[in-house]
């Protein structure tokens, strides 16, 4: 049976809404709540992660981008950190619902796999993924993780890799290693759910801290051989991640562009009754901060669009440039309002000040800051010499 897209969507508004209510005391969180994921999971949100012949709501990126990336920019205007750990969930499984013809490969073995990935969805499982590693600077290509052979056809992952955004949420993780006896990183994934104390071969070695996302639970973690799942795509990892990222880019942008929206009306009913006394600086500040706004909902439609009219299988460039112009916007647009608003929006109890660092995590995300502008380079002038 098909899930009812139009129930998923308003049971989503709604849970948005009740966040949003209790946005005082989450704000202040700095660590998950499980209760807080089973309302999403049992509205539907799992599914963005399964193909309709699965019962699921994806049908291809280009069809289904902008209704799962409006699921997240709702959530976002309840929970920040919630929504930003959501994202991981269809953003990881994109890696197999984005490709559904294996490449240079065995179809039969990849078709199980994605049944299988696709089922723990469907059971009820939450995806995330650690694969950023210390000193890759978020490029894969520089993975150094290793996973050895077991012996009888598996592999065991030893290495150190941080920013697991909704670990203790997430059943199961995506991670990349070099392969013992080859040369570049490939894909895996495993269960996560074990003891962090190093017995089960993975030990915690950082609790998040951060600035924004303060309670996405993005820890650093010790592994030391850990049995994990290779990919069954054969076709090399950069097929499989050029024929998602436009989607996974698009995930994270919604999660920003839900921020603003909330941050813009929260600022509105703060400013409401005090227009006319406004200094011209902050008038000037405002309308300059609104402009932005108007600009970041502009970026975020185009990079949508660009995943619906571009070709199936690439990351349209479109989409690097919306997330980047995002999350410089955000930046300047959030500073902008909170000099507005006042002094008040430096105290951790003011939501302005609270989603001024979260949207601080868009240009971090993959590919960060400096590999995002690589990218966008050699789209437009090629490599360089
Ligand atoms: C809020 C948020 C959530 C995120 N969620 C996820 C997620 O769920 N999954 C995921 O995979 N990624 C996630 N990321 C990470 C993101 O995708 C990038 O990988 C990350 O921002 C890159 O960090 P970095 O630039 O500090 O580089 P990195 O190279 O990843 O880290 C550099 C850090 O590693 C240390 N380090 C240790 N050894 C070395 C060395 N040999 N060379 C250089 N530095 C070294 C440095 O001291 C430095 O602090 C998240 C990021 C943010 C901000």
């Amino acid at each position: 049976m098909q899930p009812d897209r139009e129930a998923v969507h308003a049971n989503v508004r709604d849970i948005a809404a009740a966040f949003a209510a209790q946005r005082g005391e989450r704000q202040q969180r700095r660590a998950l709540d499980r209760a807080d994921f089973d309302q999403p999971a049992q509205a539907g949100f799992l599914l963005t992660g399964v193909p309709t012949s699965q019962g699921g709501l994806w049908e291809s990126a280009a069809k289904s981008t902008r209704s799962i990336c409006e699921l997240l920019r709702t959530l976002a205007g309840g929970d920040s950190s919630l929504a930003l750990v959501s994202s991981m969930h269809p953003a990881v499984l994109a890696f197999w619902l984005a490709s559904p013809r294996a490449a240079g490969g065995d179809q039969d073995a990849w078709d199980r796999q994605r049944a299988e990935v696709f089922g723990a969805a469907l059971d009820g499982h939450w995806w995330g993924t650690i694969t950023s590693e210390p000193g890759s600077g978020g490029d894969i290509a520089k993975t150094k993780t290793l996973a050895k052979l077991d012996g009888s056809g598996g592999y065991l992952l030893s290495g150190q890799k941080h920013f697991s955004s909704g670990s203790g949420i997430s059943s199961f993780m995506i991670t990349t290693a070099v392969p013992e006896g080859e040369t570049g990183p490939e894909l895996f994934y495993f269960d996560a759910r074990r003891a962090w104390d190093g017995s089960d071969g993975m030990k915690l070695i950082a609790e998040w801290d951060g600035h924004g996302m303060a309670a996405t639970q993005s820890h650093a973690f010790q592994f030391d051989g850990v049995p994990v799942v290779r990919c069954a795509w054969r076709g090399g990892l950069q097929p499989v991640l050029q024929a998602s990222f436009g989607f996974v880019g698009c995930l994270f942008a919604a999660v920003i562009v839900g921020i603003c929206d909330a941050a813009f009306e929260n600022a509105h009913e703060a400013l409401r009754g005090k227009e006319a006394s406004l200094r011209p600086y902050e008038r000037i500040e405002w309308a300059r901060a609104e402009m932005e706004h108007w600009l970041i909902q502009q970026a975020y439609e185009g990079m949508v669009r660009a995943v619906e009219t571009g070709p199936e299988g690439q990351t349209p460039l479109g989409v690097l440039q919306g997330k980047t112009a995002i999350a410089e916007l955000a930046e300047t647009a959030m500073g902008r309002v909170c000099k507005v608003i006042g002094g008040g929006t430096f105290h951790r109890r003011s939501p302005l000040g609270n989603w001024c660092e979260d949207v601080r995590a868009l240009g971090f995300l993959r590919p960060p800051w400096g590999l995002a502008y690589d990218r966008m380079a050699e789209g437009s002038l090629g490599s360089p010499a």
